[in-house]
This record gives C-alpha cells, sequence and structure tokens, in this order.
C-alpha cells in the first residue's frame, strides 16, 4: 500500500505509524509518503486524520505500478527530457567497453557528428571468464569524463558491483545497472540514494515482476529516475545471443510508470542483425535505443561480434527518424 500523507501530519506520528506498519517513508518535494507491502490492504482508523489518500496493490510493484502514477515518468538528461509528455526518443551509442582515449574521443566524434547526445561506455565489465579484458576501471571514467567536457556529452556507464558504485556514482550523467549486476542490493542501495538518473538492465533469467520489483527498491529509496532497460532473455534458442523480450516491453508499458530502453545489440549478438532489430526496436515506441557501436570492432576488447562499425551505424540512424515520425514520436 502507498499512503499519501496530509502536509500538516505530525512528525512524530508518522514515525510511530511507519514503525507500527513496518512502512518505508518517502519524501518527494512537499509529499510524504507511506509504503508498505502490498499485502497491506486496510488501515486502522486511528491514522484516519493523518492520511490524505491511500493506493492499494495486488503485488509489490507499486511505485512503479502505472495505477499510482499513469503515463511514463518524466526524465531530464541534460537538456532532454524522456518520458511524460514527451514523445522522444534517446539515443544512447558508443562501444562496448572504454578501451583508450582514441578509441572513445573517436566514439564521441561519431555522436557530435550525428547529434546524439548520449555516449556510453563500460569501464567495469561483467565478463563471462576471468582472463578476458575486465575494463579500464577508474583510468576509463576519467577518459569518458574527458569526452564530456570537450564535446558536452552525457556519458552512460555501468556499475557491475558494489565495490566501485559510489565511483561510478560521482562520475558518470547516467548509471546502468548490468544485467548481471540487477539483483546486488548494495548497488539497489546506493543507487536509491541519489537523484541520478539509472538505466535498470533486466537480468538475462529474470521474470519482469522481479525486473520492476528490482527497480521498485531504487524508487522506494528515494530516486525517482529510474528507466528500465530489456535486453534480452535466455531461451532454447541458440542462434542469437539472446531473446529480445519485445512481447514483455508492452507488458511494461502497460502496467509500469517507468520509461523503456531497448539494447538491441547485446539481445542479438551478432552486428548483422541490429540494425534490423534497432528498427523494430524504434517501432516499438520506446524512450531510448542503446546500440553499441566501435571505431574498428573487429579488434574491440569486449562484445567484438555485435558492435556495428561507424559507417553501419550511420546509415541506421537516418534510416530511425523516419520510424519515430511514422509513430508520433522523435528520435534524440
Ligand atoms: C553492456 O551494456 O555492455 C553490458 C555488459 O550489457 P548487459 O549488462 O546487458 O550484458
Ligand atoms: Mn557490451
Amino acid at each position: 500500500m502507498i499512503v499519501h500523507l496530509k502536509k500538516d501530519a505530525d512528525k512524530s506520528r508518522i514515525e510511530a505509524m511507519a514503525e507500527e506498519l513496518k512502512a518505508t517513508i518517502l519524501k518527494n518535494g512537499e509529499l510524504t509518503s507511506l509504503i508498505t507491502s502490498s499485502s497491506l490492504k486496510e488501515l486502522n482508523g486511528e491514522y484516519e486524520g493523518l492520511i490524505d489518500e491511500t493506493f492499494i496493490f495486488d503485488t509489490d510493484i507499486q511505485l512503479a505500478h502505472s495505477d499510482y502514477h499513469s503515463g511514463h515518468r518524466e526524465i531530464k538528461l541534460g537538456d532532454n527530457y524522456i518520458g511524460g509528455k514527451h514523445k522522444n526518443t534517446l539515443m544512447i551509442s558508443g562501444p562496448c567497453s572504454v578501451e583508450s582515449r582514441e578509441q572513445i574521443t573517436r566514439s564521441a566524434e561519431l555522436c557530435v557528428e550525428l547529434g546524439i547526445s548520449v555516449i556510453r561506455g563500460g569501464c567495469y565489465k561483467p565478463r563471462t571468464s576471468p582472463y578476458s579484458f575486465q575494463g579500464l576501471g577508474l583510468e576509463g571514467l576519467k577518459l569518458l569524463v574527458e569526452v564530456r567536457e570537450k564535446y558536452g556529452l552525457l556519458i552512460n556507464t555501468e556499475v557491475k558491483d558494489a565495490t566501485h558504485v559510489d565511483e561510478v556514482i560521482e562520475y558518470t550523467d547516467i548509471i546502468q545497472i548490468g544485467a548481471k549486476a540487477m539483483y546486488d542490493h548494495g548497488i539497489l542501495n546506493k543507487c536509491g540514494k541519489t537523484t541520478k538518473p539509472v538505466i535498470l538492465k533486466r537480468g538475462f533469467g529474470t521474470t519482469l515482476q522481479e525486473f520492476v520489483q528490482a527497480a521498485e527498491f531504487m524508487l522506494s529509496g528515494g530516486n525517482p529516475n529510474i528507466i528500465l532497460c530489456e535486453r534480452g532473455i535466455r531461451t532454447f534458442e541458440t542462434k542469437s545471443r539472446f531473446t529480445l523480450d519485445l512481447c514483455g516491453v508492452a507488458y511494461l508499458k502497460e502496467n509500469t510508470n517507468l520509461p523503456i530502453i531497448l539494447d538491441p545489440s547485446h539481445a542479438m549478438g551478432f552486428a548483422y542483425g541490429v540494425p534490423d532489430l534497432a528498427r523494430a526496436c524504434m517501432a516499438m515506441g520506446v524512450e531510448g535505443l542503446l546500440i553499441e557501436v566501435h571505431p574498428d570492432p573487429s579488434v574491440a576488447k569486449s562484445d567484438a561480434s555485435q558492435q556495428l562499425d561507424f559507417d553501419t551505424f550511420r546509415k541506421l540512424y537516418a534510416s530511425l527518424g523516419s520510424i519515430a515520425t511514422a509513430i508520433g514520436r522523435k528520435l534524440i
């Protein structure tokens, strides 16, 4: 249950009520709310004088539920907005990993050439082998900051575990929580305490309920700027790296109030399929696309097979605008 409290409700009574209901107290501007488990369906009459409005839910998807906040939340990213009344689809492009100053600078120059405002690049890479490139860590974050300063871009980079979450929160403009990291409560707790925008990637074995509940940890922690990212789930199929769950995206659009970003690169796993898939993603009417692009994919230190070269990306980008227009959106 979500309980909106009256503006003049007595602070000590609110605290006593929260304690008794085992509720989280959430402050948002003038509004103070209590969030309890969704199993609570009714309140004792003694609280009546404190309460403005109550919202009851079937499951613990509450703050993220479309019944609570209709329409997708508005999130500010630099000078741009996604969600809310803005029918924008934000392009986030860049390499899988930040590898060198030259590589990230060339990637930033491509963003500037195309008018893309957000560059991505991982510095802490959640690899499946201990012998693969693990990312440049802090050195990579500093290279991203350099291109932000030089080119006026926003930067998006991932956190893979709680040991470096503070660094990522400090340096980046948009925090990405990787698919393998989305259950890490050290990360979720810290990302709930900042108000920087967070892109939460869906784990490849994660149900939609679990996915949105992970977002709910950050929302109830006090961060309203949470974006969901579908990046493919594991199915019986092995010909593509993962299976992009567009049905799941339709569910999330209908039942949650969180902006949604689609990542065709990790879902497909092979560059040949990414442009078609990206166009299908655009046609889903989502708030953003995340696409891996590398100056020379053949030498990329991670996810080499799925990254687009610059020319392929230029052609793809040019084809996306008219799909956006056809569904009443704007590619930004
Ligand atoms: C990435 O964005 O490079 C990445 C590692 O993605 P995911 O967490 O979805 O595997
Ligand atoms: Mn990658």
